[in-house]
């Protein structure tokens, strides 16, 4: 008794949209914070009871697919009976109590979303981490943790019996998989041989959920602590814009906190389905052919995403082999988006690309939020549940239109949905926190209207004979000419200048057998055309591939301590 995709189209038709303008989203914004919260009872449970008085769309509240066209769709009701199956397993078999520790370790498969209710409902705190992670990687994240439990697959079990010996917190190792393991319980026979009715523990909002991990760009992952009042940020349905009749797609591998905020949190709460494809890589023709096959109304993915979709072939081209029926709204994070390639998707779909900025620490900072203008290259103006600034490294606001830190006031109150710490790392934490601000640690500015422009992290920023220089900027020049695929730009050491910019280059296949020098030359003119002449890059490399984060954030670290000598 599923919808069909032109039957949930049909009926999308009809709807009207949350907002209109950013005046209306701050006038809307008033959250509620209850004392005791459960987001599994309050949330998840409540939009069951909608689902079976007819309440609610009959989209299904999970719809997952593989590249072997397998496929489920869950309800709330079922994704309910489930979870609450697991919440015993966890609360009874695995004796884990309140704020225990799970770490969860799995592919983009139903389970995932599973072990994430059922940690809801039973009050313990889940650490999510990717399956790309090295033995090392887990016995460190074990080890510092002190996780009780670990879920995860057959091809990470080997990497945790490695370790395990040395984490001697961990009592038990739970198996996602059709086979049997010496020293493993199986999650599927656990389920099996358990009741269906749970009772939520009751939660206070300020109890510990998640401790994620941050994307590693500049250093080690951090370990980021989140209270279950970060999860009622409701700022995500002024970006996001769902309704229940919507069917989100967010590709985020479900390592990051942007899988728990895009994938979990957000649209349950608006009622709307998450979609999901279980891609063992990221492959922009998969990409593109689910969205033409599947009623999906609203994408997120990564910048790196985008640039690496056939954009680039010409929009007729593009638009006879892939049709996209549903969908109406597209979004990105987690990295700058270059203007250019915002304006080859619209020519390619007739649909804009609104971007939110955010961290692990801090959910969602800044966006454009669906009804206000775009303005490319700026991500926006700063999330309703924030007073966002740039301030100096004192932490005194500066005026608009001046570059500094990219910074969340924390005086009187601190906003409910940061962070609360770096878990096991007071000093960390502490150095977070400027007079009475929070810093990113991202470099930015703020606009007469309002709109924040992102310079580049702080690391990032280059100094070069007494002009700062942003990254993004130059990249962004770059990518506008057509050898360039895509582009890093550092600081390199220079006798005179102290660093120049460099910029290491990834050629579009047409270019990779033209004349080097001469393309050299094309490029530093280029540039010199497009944005201020000084800030050109006075050296440039071409390379086959850029250094990048498992998320595939450009890790311009890497190159910076290359260019100097650290590596
Ligand atoms: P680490 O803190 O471990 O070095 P990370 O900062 O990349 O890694 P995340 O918390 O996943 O870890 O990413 C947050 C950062 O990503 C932001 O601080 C910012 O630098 C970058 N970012 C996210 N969204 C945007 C955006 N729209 N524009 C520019 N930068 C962005
Ligand atoms: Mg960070």
């Amino acid at each position: 008794s599923r919808l069909t995709a032109s039957q949930i189209q049909r009926h999308k038709a009809s709807l009207p949209k949350n907002f209109s303008d950013y005046e209306s989203i701050k006038h809307d914004f008033n959250p509620q914070i209850p004392e005791y919260f459960n987001f599994a009872r309050d949330v998840m449970d409540k939009w069951a009871e909608k689902e079976k008085v007819g309440q609610r769309a009959a989209t299904p509240a999970l719809w997952w697919v593989n590249d072997r066209k397998q496929e489920i769709q869950w309800s709330f009701e079922e994704l309910g009976f489930h979870s609450r199956k697991l919440a015993n397993v966890l609360s009874g078999l695995c004796q884990l109590n309140m704020r225990d520790r799970l770490f969860l370790i799995l592919p983009r498969i139903p389970e995932w979303w599973l072990v994430n209710i059922a940690c809801l409902r039973t009050g313990t705190v889940l650490l999510p981490g990717t399956s790309q992670l090295t033995a090392r990687d887990i016995l460190h994240r074990l080890q510092t943790s002190g996780a009780k439990c670990i879920i995860t697959d057959e091809s990470i079990a080997p990497l945790v019996e490695d370790v395990a010996s040395q984490c001697p917190s961990l009592q038990s190792k739970i198996l996602v998989s059709n086979r049997n393991r010496d020293g493993w319980r199986n999650l599927g026979d656990l389920m099996n041989n358990v009741a269906s009715d749970h009772e939520c523990v009751e939660t206070r909002s300020d109890d510990p959920m998640t401790i994620f991990f941050t994307s590693g760009t500049t250093g080690l992952p951090k370990m980021t602590q989140h209270n279950l009042t970060s999860c009622l940020v409701s700022t995500w349905r002024y970006w996001l814009d769902l309704t229940d009749q919507d069917v989100l797609w967010n590709t985020s591998d479900t390592g990051w906190a942007k899988s728990a905020w895009s994938s979990v949190y957000a649209p349950w709460i608006q009622g709307a389905c998450v979609f999901i494809h279980h891609m063992p890589r990221f492959d922009s023709s998969t990409v593109l052919t689910t969205l033409s096959s599947y009623p999906i109304s609203t994408f997120c993915t990564a910048p790196t995403a985008y640039r690496m979709g056939r954009v680039t072939e010409t929009s007729f081209l593009f638009c006879v082999r892939y049709k996209f029926k549903s969908l109406q709204h597209c979004l990105c994070a987690g990295e700058p988006i270059n203007p250019e390639v915002m304006k080859k998707w619209r020519e390619a779909t007739g649909l804009d690309i609104y971007e939110g900025y955010g961290q692990t620490e801090t959910v969602l900072v800044a966006a454009t939020f669906k009804g206000m203008k775009i303005k490319p290259g700026s991500f926006g103006k700063a999330s309703p549940a924030y007073d966002v600034q740039v301030v100096d490294d004192d932490g005194a606001v500066l005026p608009r239109g001046e570059e500094g830190n990219l910074a969340i006031r924390v005086k009187p109150l601190k906003p409910f949905s940061l962070f609360t710490e770096y878990t096991g790392d007071p000093v960390k934490t502490e150095e977070c926190y400027r007079g009475d601000f929070y810093l990113t640690g991202d470099r930015g500015v703020m606009d007469e209207d309002g709109y924040l422009w992102f310079v580049g992290r702080a690391d990032d920023v280059i100094l070069s004979a007494g002009y700062r220089i942003g990254p993004f900027e130059v990249e962004n020049a770059l990518i506008e000419h057509e050898a360039v695929a895509e582009s890093a730009v550092v600081g390199s050491p220079d006798p005179i200048r102290g660093e120049v910019v460099k910029a290491f280059v990834v050629l579009t296949p047409e270019y990779r057998s033209h004349d080097k020098e001469q393309l050299v030359k094309d490029l530093k003119t280029h540039v010199k055309k497009m944005t201020s002449p000084y800030k050109y890059p006075r050296k440039v490399e071409f390379v086959e591939q850029l250094p990048k984060t498992i998320s595939g954030k450009i890790r311009r670290v890497e190159l910076r301590k290359r260019e100097w000598g650290q590596i």
